[in-house]
């Protein structure tokens, strides 16, 4: 019995573990806080057309520029933000500042403005006013609502019955896009989804992942996503493929018919000036 009193000790006063914990309840309990003190910031990564290479879109995506900590990546506080509840306050703020970017762009270039893709957490869409939220800042920022697109995951929308199915409905009469994140890595019932009003669906980057190499390429992969891509199509939904790393995985990609790429072959995530600047308004 003294070995196994000797681990649980140690476990039990592990000092990284402990660090981490008290480092998770500290930024826990000043999310509210920083929401309010505007320590977060956006960076955008471009959505790119597979034929032609040219700018479809941009997806918001959230730092917190932290006093203590410098910058820290979503998934370092996302799931402790949905924890407490605070992702209903920090999403009507990721909303608000997208929608104003985006109202830029389409001023800069009315021609061809790029959409804004935001992500949302499944308690913003059965906690909150998803809705009313989406309304206001479309009414505010003045931004056509086809510019604005909303980041699911398929937990948020798989079963959806009652509030959630309602607000996906009045989004979509509202003409916003609806897509699917990280499409692949849940239940993947396209069947299911077809009878949703989805507008896009971006594959999960472990399908591209899987096709990387030239020496081991992974026909299985490809043939999933190329059927996953014809069924997506035939239902008059677009599809998105994240994390493309290489020129060889965007050529496959658009062999096979996915329609945008996103990925660090095209560009990281960078700051909004970035992207003013990529489509060519300085
Ligand atoms: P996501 O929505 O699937 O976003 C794509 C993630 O993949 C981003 O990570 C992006 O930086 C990363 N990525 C992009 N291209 C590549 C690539 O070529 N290779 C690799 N390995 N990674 C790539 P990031 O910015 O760390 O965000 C992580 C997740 O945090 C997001 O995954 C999303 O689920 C969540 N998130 C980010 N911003 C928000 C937000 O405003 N609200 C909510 N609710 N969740 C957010
Ligand atoms: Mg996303
Ligand atoms: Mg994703
Ligand atoms: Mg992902």
């Amino acid at each position: 019995w003294a070995k196994a009193d000797g681990k649980a000790r140690w476990t039990l006063f592990d000092p990284e573990r402990n660090a981490n914990r008290m480092t998770r309840q500290s930024l826990s309990s000043t999310l509210r806080q920083a929401v309010e003190r505007g320590e977060f910031t956006l960076e955008y990564q471009p959505l790119v057309a597979l034929d032609g290479g040219r700018l479809r879109g941009v997806e918001a995506l959230v730092r917190w520029e932290h006093p203590r900590f410098g910058r820290l990546a979503p998934n370092r506080f996302i799931s402790l933000a949905e924890e407490n509840g605070s992702i209903v306050q920090l999403g009507r703020w990721v909303l608000a500042e997208s929608c104003r970017w985006a109202r830029a762009w389409h001023k800069d270039h009315p021609e061809a403005p790029p959409f804004v893709s935001v992500n949302v957490a499944v308690r913003q869409v059965w906690d909150s006013d998803l809705v009313g939220d989406v309304a206001a800042v479309l009414d505010e920022t003045g931004l056509p609502p086809a510019l604005l697109q909303l980041e699911l995951t398929e937990s948020a929308v798989m079963g959806s019955t009652g509030r959630p199915l309602q607000a996906l409905y009045a989004l979509h009469e509202m003409g916003v896009r609806i897509a699917i994140d990280d499409f692949g890595t849940g239940y993947s019932n396209l069947a299911y989804l077809s009878r949703l009003p989805v507008t896009a669906l971006k594959l999960d980057g472990s399908f591209v992942r899987g096709f990387r190499s030239r020496e081991h390429p992974n026909p299985a992969d490809e043939t999933i996503v190329e059927a996953l891509v014809q069924l997506a199509h035939r239902l008059g939904i677009t599809v998105t493929a994240e994390c493309v790393e290489s020129a060889e995985q965007a050529e496959r990609l658009r062999r096979i018919g996915c329609d945008t790429g996103q990925g660090w072959f095209y560009s990281r995530p960078v700051a909004p000036d970035r992207i003013t600047a990529m489509l060519g308004g300085g």
